[in-house]
Order: C-alpha cells, then structure tokens, then sequence
C-alpha cells in the first residue's frame, strides 16, 4: 500500500512491477524534443503516455493536471512539477492547476483563508517566478473550495465508490475523519472534470505526479471507468519523476528544514546548503583520486543533474571527471554551489515581482 499523506521513500523498481507502471523508456524516443526530465530518467514511469504523444503529434488537444497542496514552504524538488508545465504549456496543453485546500484541511487542518495565503505568496508566486506564464488562454488555476462543478461531479462520482474500496486503497479506518474519506473524490473530480463537455471534453489528460500519488491515480481510472458511458470519459494519463534527495541524504522535505533547500532562500543560503550537502566523495582525498567518487550516491550530483546542468555534454564530463578521481569534491561543490547562487539571484529577483500577478489569479486580495 501507498500512502499519499506520508513521506516515505519509494522502490522504483517495485513500483513499477507491482503497480503496473509501466517504465517511461520505452516510450521516450517517440516524444518530440523531450525535456531533460524525461531525458536522463528523472520521469521514469507512466500509465497510457502513448495517447498524449499523439495527442501531442496529431495537435488535437489533451489536458495536463497538477495540484498543489498549501501545507508548507516550496522546496528545490517542487521545482520538477513547474518544469514539466512550462514545457507542457509549449507543447499546447490546457493547464488545469488545482489548489487542493480541501485537502489541506482535510488531511493537515488547515483553514481555507490559510490555504489561500500559502498559495498566492508561496506556491503562484514561485510558478510565476519559475516561468510558468499565467498570462495564457489556455492555463486554469482555482481552490477547489470554489469550484463547484469539481465539487459537484465528487459527488456524482462517489455514489459509484465504497467504502470498501476507499479503506484498502488508502488504508482508512474507522478513526478517519469523513472529510479526509471524502477529499480523495474531490481530486478524482479535479483531474476528469476537463472531460466534461462544457470544458472542451472528452479528451486526453496527463497527471505529472510524484509516485506517492498514484493511489489517486488508480483510483481516478477506475471511476473513469465506470462512468464511462455517462461522460465518455478516457482514463488519464500519468507519469512518475522521483524524489529529489535531501541535502543529509533522506528525501528532501518541507517539514524537515535540514534537508531543503527551499525556493524562499537567499542565494547566500542556498549556496551555504549546497556546500553542506552529502557527497559520494571518498573516505580520504588520496581515496578519491584512485578509486574516483560516486556521483550515482552524491546529492550534489542530483542538483547538477535534475536542476543545474542543461546541457548533456557538460553534465557527462562532470560524471567523467567525477568517477574517474580528477575532481574532488570541495572544488565540485564550489562549482555547483556558485551556479545554485546565480540560479537564486535570479530566482529571488523575480519572486519579488511575482507575488503581485500570483494575488490577481486568485482573483482577491
Ligand atoms: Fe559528488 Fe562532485 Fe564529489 Fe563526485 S566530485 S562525489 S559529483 S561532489
């Protein structure tokens, strides 16, 4: 069992042969101009991609959906998600970008007017920052508190899912408070409610999700499912990208500062951070230069390779160097931390401007 709600690191490997997911190399050759993501393995699993890339290739529309639960600060790793929708929104994707403060509240006890906060002068205004450009026709972002037709197709969902069925695909018991029981339907609801007719539906959406979400994403199928004569839904869609490590070698969490490096940071900070960070250096340097370092265990390298790098043939002659002992680890970390610093002054330059826009999508101030 997986638990959405929880931190815990994943197998892979054992997801993909228990769950059926399906790995994403078989299908990366056919995607047009593939981001470094999917590129170097980073998005290693999916369900059914095949009838995006040919969404994609015939240009007949299809839908991305991504959440963002308000519970905490954003940290380096979120960055993935943002990634994958800016490369998306080139692609000609309808965007559909669900604030899940249901959720939150349910889940974390987090009021609606907090949720709101979090969402504006955190979660947006970092997208923003990011380069996702909310200025489009085609991108829709709301609280799922305000959306009655999300809220009202839950309902319509749920008289077709037991209780049965919700205990053993999130482990509920008894002690589970009703909103929490009822909260997976409202996410169900965000990623088929583009399907609908009076959305441009049906059509092909994929969900870009971390590999702890994919109960949602079963479960999300299954409904497709069986409503399918009633809306003509398609099943989603789905790919899984995996965690990026904490800087003490756990995965990195919003909960647990030590291991993040978050997008509020300073630039001096978040050079401090990668300074800091665990390595796959050897024991001693006279170690490193005969048996070269391990950038496969080197969270530093993962920083090169998910985030700072973006050309292929500079990040190999990292690698190379790395493995074959001719750079140590304090001079990479010199190098990877002055290029985290430059990637922060920019970042923080345009946070400053972002929280504005961030406030107008949400309508209110
Ligand atoms: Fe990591 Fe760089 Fe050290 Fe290799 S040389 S282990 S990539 S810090």
């Amino acid at each position: 069992m997986i638990d959405p709600w929880s931190s815990a690191i994943l197998d892979y490997e054992k997801l993909i042969e228990q769950f059926g997911i399906k790995p994403f190399s078989d299908l990366l050759d056919d995607v047009d101009n593939p981001p470094i993501l999917m590129k170097r393995g980073i998005i290693f699993g999916q369900r059914d991609y095949g009838r995006i890339i040919k969404a994609m290739k015939e240009e007949t529309g299809f839908a991305v959906v991504t959440g963002m639960m308000p519970s905490g600060k954003m940290h380096i790793g979120h960055k993935m998600i943002v990634d994958q929708l800016i490369w998306y929104q080139k692609q000609g994707a309808d965007i559909y970008i669900p604030i899940a403060d249901m959720e939150s509240y349910s889940a974390r006890g987090i009021e609606f007017e907090e949720s709101r906060k979090l969402a504006i002068t955190e979660y947006l205004t970092n997208y923003i920052a990011l380069g996702l450009d909310f200025k489009k026709r085609n991108i829709h972002t709301y609280l799922q508190s305000e959306n009655k037709a999300v809220q009202d197709l839950a309902y319509i969902l749920g008289r077709k899912v037991n209780l049965n069925e919700m205990k053993s695909i999130y482990g509920f018991s008894g002690s589970t408070n009703i909103s929490h029981l009822y909260v997976p339907l409202v996410q169900v609801a965000d990623i088929l409610h583009p399907q609908l007719e009076e959305f441009g539906g049906p059509k092909p959406t994929v969900v870009p999700v971390g590999p702890d979400q994919d109960p949602h994403i079963r479960l999300t199928r299954d409904i497709a499912e069986r409503f399918k004569n009633k809306y003509r839904f398609i099943a989603p869609s789905s790919t899984y990208h995996r965690f990026i490590t904490g800087l003490t070698g756990d995965k990195m969490s919003s909960s647990k500062p030590k291991t993040a490096i978050f997008l509020s940071d300073s630039p001096e900070i978040a050079e401090k951070k990668v300074k800091s960070a665990k390595t796959g250096g050897r024991e001693s340097l006279e170690d490193q230069r005969q048996l070269g370092g391990i950038p496969e265990d080197c969270v530093v390298y993962e920083m090169l390779l998910y985030h700072l790098v973006s050309s292929d043939a500079e990040l190999k002659e990292m690698y190379h160097d790395c493995k074959q002992g001719t750079i140590m680890c304090g001079e990479c970390k010199k190098i990877a931390s002055g290029m985290m610093r430059k990637f922060f002054q920019e970042l923080s330059k345009k946070r400053m401007i972002a929280e504005d826009d961030a406030r107008k999508i949400l309508n209110r101030n």
